[in-house]
């Protein structure tokens, strides 16, 4: 059988040729798209580490902060392990909730033989002192 030559015109064809990816161009898009994401990847988990960190210290920074001012007021230390303190600070309305570390963390409460208080994180340490 003979193949007869293609009597449309060049841009109907042209058309035709044109209506979709090739495979080899959507791999390519794909490998771009993957490199992409890769090289922002890490940059994203970096910042969301850093904000954590910063809630974190914020949140040590605040509880040093109101226990000073709870002995202030109460004219005693808060006494017991770091959570009843933490408790203690929200019944005398210092606190509106117990803080909690962004990264799920838990706070311990400490006072030094100088009477300072010291305040760390089970993820971050302490931070801000
Ligand atoms: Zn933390």
């Amino acid at each position: 059988m003979v193949k007869l030559p293609d009597e449309r015109p060049f841009r109907a064809r042209a058309r035709q040729r044109e209506r979709g990816f090739t495979l080899v161009e959507l791999l390519v898009c794909l490998a771009i798209i993957g490199i992409l994401i890769s090289l922002a990847a890490p940059n994203l988990r970096a910042a969301g580490e850093s904000a954590q960190r910063t809630g974190c210290e914020s949140n040590q920074r605040l509880i040093r902060q109101e226990l000073v001012q709870f002995q202030l007021v109460q004219r005693r230390a808060p006494t017991g392990t770091s959570g009843e303190i933490l408790q203690e600070l929200v019944d005398a309305g210092l606190l509106d909730s117990r803080p909690k570390c962004p990264a799920g963390g838990d706070y311990e409460i400490r006072q030094d033989a100088g009477g300072q208080w010291k305040v760390s994180c089970s993820v971050h340490g302490a931070l801000g002192e």
